[in-house]
């Protein structure tokens, strides 16, 4: 018996070359050591350093944990108002 094409899925896996690691030097793609890290202004920006260019490069990982589940607290706080 042959299914129709449509259900035959076939996991999608990308090339790990097609996404660019976070944590690869963007000048000549090798990985980086983790230097510091901060959440400090409300995003995760975290300092890494190619030891191939001898640079250190900030990338940042998008909002912290911390201002999320605040975010999300403020959010609920005001639904809770609304309802009386
Ligand atoms: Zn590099």
């Amino acid at each position: 018996m042959t299914w129709p094409s449509c259900l035959t899925l076939k996991p999608r896996r990308r090339p790990a070359a097609a996404e660019p690691s976070l944590t690869a030097c963007p000048d000549c793609g090798r990985d980086m050591d983790l230097i510091e890290k901060t959440t400090m202004t409300g995003s995760d920006r975290r300092t890494y350093r190619c030891e191939h260019c001898g640079e250190e490069h900030v990338v940042n990982f998008g909002p912290a944990l911390w201002k999320i589940l605040s975010d999300a607290r403020e959010a609920d706080d005001k639904r809770e108002k609304q309802n009386g």
